[in-house]
């Protein structure tokens, strides 16, 4: 699982990580933007607290983790990105995963000045979520449009930042002290991040 700040790279290092391992990249964001866009009753519910960078409730993001994880392409291994967020979820999940090889926890670090940089230059694709890299407007992966995040705005930023210091860094005082917790500097080059991370993971396994 990837912790971190938002903007640290948790979710362009699982998309690097996906296709080495082979193993599904699992979003909450990327999930509850999906249900928002699709107008489901889920997407319903929780349209307003992701537009203000808010967390949405323990039990329904534990909930549609439980299920998710529940499904077959899961059984080798997963990359989960954005859960959990707060101690109920960290505790949920140990349990969810109890039955199976330890949780790896990948801690991406990096400064808040770091976060709101990158956040305020942040484009993502409007098809499938990736963040884009490099120059022009169109998706390298799918070649669908660019476009700023929603909650990429510099006052939902500054919530989101909040709500990290006090509700999800926690998690670094719960997982801290377990062998399988690896620190990884991510204000590096992604390339040398996702190799760190390689290489912290590959010696756990
Ligand atoms: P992310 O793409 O991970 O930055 O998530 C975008 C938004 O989705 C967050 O700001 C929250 O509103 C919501 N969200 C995603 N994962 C969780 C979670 N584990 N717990 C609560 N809210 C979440």
């Amino acid at each position: 699982m990837m912790l971190g700040p938002p903007g640290a790279g948790k979710g362009t290092q699982a998309r690097q990580l996906r296709r080495k391992w082979d193993i599904p990249h699992i979003s909450t964001g990327a999930m509850l933007r999906e249900a928002v866009a699709a107008g489901t009753p889920l997407g319903r519910a929780v349209a307003g607290i992701m537009e203000s960078g808010g967390l949405i409730n323990d039990e329904l993001i534990t909930r549609v983790v439980t299920e998710r994880l529940a499904q077959p392409d899961t059984k080798v291994g997963f990359l989960l990105d954005g859960f959990p967020r707060t101690i109920p979820q960290a505790e949920s999940l140990d349990r969810i995963v109890s039955d199976r090889a330890p949780l790896i926890i990948i801690d991406i670090i990096l400064t808040e000045a770091e976060v709101i940089r990158r956040l305020a230059s942040r484009m993502v694709c409007s098809e499938c979520g990736a963040n884009a890299v490099g120059e022009g407007s169109r998706c390298i992966d799918c070649g669908g449009p660019l476009v700023p995040r929603a909650d990429d705005r510099e006052q939902v930023v500054l919530n989101r930042l909040k709500v990290y210091r006090e509700q999800t860094e926690p998690l670094v005082e719960y997982y801290g002290k377990r062998p399988t917790y690896c620190r990884i500097d991510g204000a590096r080059l992604p390339d040398d991040v996702t190799e760190e991370i390689i290489t912290a993971v590959e010696s756990q396994t």
